[in-house]
């Protein structure tokens, strides 16, 4: 299956997808973490993203689909893919279009993940990643680790992203508000969004997306049934 996972910062994104392409087999291809790693690897890229990312604002449109279409090009990526953070504006949507006809493909479903501005901050501000896995995400309130500050799958320390301060989220916000919704109008136009409530415990948030996509479900430990 080919998805794109859409939604606001605070809607929990990264946890659905990483889960949901787990669950389906398919690889999760995060735009912001590709940039996390490169600019951890301290690369040309990562430093030029670092510096629109800081502020909450977008990485340009032909850094950021260049390293999709890489991405896209990568033969696990045949089967499907999960994409999870792009395309965040019209320009990418169109660009998406574009590779996905040279490769006579298309998207089988965007889901949209829903959430009330007002808890965006707050669950931001508690978020959590893990240093060696940035697939493991916690919150301090809602899905604390064990031991705080320590990874509870890897043990790896658990830091706050530099862009999750209170005023670039409400950047990236506005960001979403202007630029990205008009992504889902442009697939919406197409017949392939579900919209999808972001809040409640994750796996719940998980079953909304599988039943959107007409596969199984979860309980509350990941299993299926
Ligand atoms: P995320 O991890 O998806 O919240 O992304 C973190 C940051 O990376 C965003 O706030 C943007 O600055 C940048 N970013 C991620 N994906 C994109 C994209 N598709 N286009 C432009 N910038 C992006």
């Amino acid at each position: 299956m080919r998805i794109l996972l859409i939604g606001p910062p605070g809607a929990g994104k990264g946890t659905q997808a990483a889960r949901l392409a787990a669950h389906l087999s398919i690889p999760h291809i995060s735009t912001g973490d590709l940039f996390r790693e490169h600019i951890d690897q301290g690369t040309e890229l990562g430093q030029n993203a670092l510096t629109h990312i800081r502020g909450g604002f977008l990485v340009p449109d032909e850094v950021t689909t260049g390293v999709i279409k890489e991405c896209l090009a990568r033969p696990d990526t045949e089967r499907g893919f999960l994409l999870d953070g792009f395309p965040r504006n019209l320009a990418q949507a169109k660009a998406l279009d574009g590779i996905l006809a040279d490769s006579e493909s298309r998207l089988d479903a965007v889901l949209d993940l829903e959430i009330p501005e007002d808890q965006v901050v707050s669950r931001i501000a508690g978020r959590r990643l893990c240093r060696q896995d940035r697939e493991h995400i916690f919150h301090v309130d809602y899905s604390p680790p064990e031991v705080a500050g320590v990874c509870g799958f890897c043990g790896g320390e658990l830091y706050q992203r530099d862009d999750d301060r209170e005023a670039t989220v409400r950047r990236r916000l506005e960001v979403y508000r202007t630029e990205t919704a008009p992504v889902v109008d442009h697939y919406q136009a197409q017949g392939l969004v579900t919209t999808i409530s972001a809040l409640g415990q994750v796996h719940e948030v998980l079953n909304r997306a599988l039943v959107a996509i007409g596969r199984g479900q979860v309980d509350a430990s990941g299993t299926s049934s």
